[in-house]
């Protein structure tokens, strides 16, 4: 059978190797890699390091382009690529504009639809926005819902998607990062990018930052990066913030952050090299969706700066914490962990609630047997 896996973004793109990986292995599936390119740079990182090819590249990406003008363009594109290919099944992942569109392009044809890291719902169609929508949508039409947890599998059930179309098989994400620390342990060469910005912080404490959420653009934004500031006013942490290219989110940090000497804010990182900086971290600040499944597995607590999560299992586990974004309300959250020893140790218990690696084979499993299962339907025919 022949599977289109289908994405644009970073975040994508490392919770999908793992699974092309896995179905790249396996005799009985004929994989194609269309990508978007919703996220240029970011996306041939991860593409790069994880040794994948595209067999079509859409290379949507334009500056400044409006959700409207990508989905137009993308409902075109994607629909034009499906044709060309003839897939007998397309391969979504999560929540972005281009998961959306590719599974209403490959309704329009009759193509099933699975859907990986299915049933993340924050209960709040504004937040986040527009990706709570996106993944209702692509709900919608999906025949195989790949759940990473079984409270996802459970948001599922509660709308009333039929259970045969549900597995739990744990998130991907953890596969990746797993497999990325051990690469980076036999081949420490793949992440010293970092050796100098650790070594310029020794005896500090190192707080990882990332933040690019939309609905957080404007006044979270701002409000965030005073926050930082006033956390890397103290003398015994400093700050490490791979800073998100969009133009709503650096020019924002920069005129706040720029000139601190406790804040290193440097280009996205590579996952091997980001994989590192949670490593080296004490704890990590972040509104990242991905960053909340990867922190937990390494011990490492997470600040979450966002009103709600679609991934209240860290929370619930005690090794994540939602923060908001008011500024006042994330330093004080920030100190409360620094200054005391066991809420710190009470986070900072190593624990996988989202995966324990090996969901990419799981799911290249259940993909491969309906495979077989519509071989034998048609022989029998
Ligand atoms: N990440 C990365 N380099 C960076 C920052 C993040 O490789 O400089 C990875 C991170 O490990 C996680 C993913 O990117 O797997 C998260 O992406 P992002 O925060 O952009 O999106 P979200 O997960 O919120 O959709």
């Amino acid at each position: 059978m022949k599977v289109a896996l289908v994405f644009g973004t970073r975040p994508e793109a490392i919770k999908l190797f793992p699974v092309i990986h896995a179905l790249r292995a396996r005799e009985d599936v004929d994989t194609r890699v269309i990508v978007t390119a919703q996220h240029r740079g970011l996306l041939d990182q991860v593409l790069e390091i994880a040794g994948i090819v595209p067999d079509i590249d859409l290379d949507v990406m334009t500056p400044n382009q409006t959700l409207d003008g990508l989905t137009a363009k993308l409902i075109v594109e994607l629909g034009q690529a499906f044709d060309a290919e003839k897939a007998d099944r397309v391969l979504v992942h999560g929540d972005t504009l281009t998961t959306m569109v590719a599974s209403l392009a490959a309704y329009y044809r009759k193509i099933p639809v699975a859907h990986v890291e299915a049933g993340l719902r924050s209960g709040d169609i504004h937040h986040p926005w527009p990706e709570e929508v996106n993944r209702r949508v692509v709900a919608c039409i999906a025949d195989m819902n790949f759940a990473p947890t079984q409270a996802a599998a459970d948001a599922l059930l509660a709308e009333n998607r039929d259970p045969a179309t549900i597995h739990v098989t744990g998130n991907t994400v953890i596969d990746a990062l797993l497999a990325t620390r051990q690469r980076v342990l036999g081949e420490p060469r793949l992440a010293s990018g970092l050796d100098g910005l650790a070594a310029r912080f020794a005896g500090k404490r190192i707080i990882a930052v990332t933040s690019h959420r939309r609905e957080n653009f404007g006044g979270g934004m701002e409000a965030i990066a005073r926050a930082i500031a006033d956390i890397a006013a103290r003398p015994d942490i400093a700050v490490i913030f791979p800073v998100h290219p969009n133009p709503n989110v650096r020019p924002v940090m920069e005129a706040v952050l720029g000139t601190l000497p406790n804040v290193a804010m440097i280009e996205p990182l590579d996952y091997p090299h980001f994989v590192r900086l949670l490593d080296l971290s004490h704890l990590v600040l972040t509104d990242s969706g991905g960053v909340q499944e990867e922190a937990p597995s390494l011990g490492k607590p997470v600040l979450v700066m966002r009103e709600t999560t679609e991934r209240p299992e860290g929370v619930a586990a005690g090794t994540a914490r939602l923060v908001g974004t008011d500024r006042a309300a994330i330093v004080r959250s920030v100190f409360a962990l620094l200054d005391d020893e066991a809420a710190y140790a009470a986070m900072s218990r190593a624990h996988n609630p989202f995966g324990d690696g090996h969901a990419s084979e799981r799911i290249a499993k259940i993909i491969a047997a309906s495979g077989s299962a519509r071989g034998a339907m048609d022989e029998a025919a």
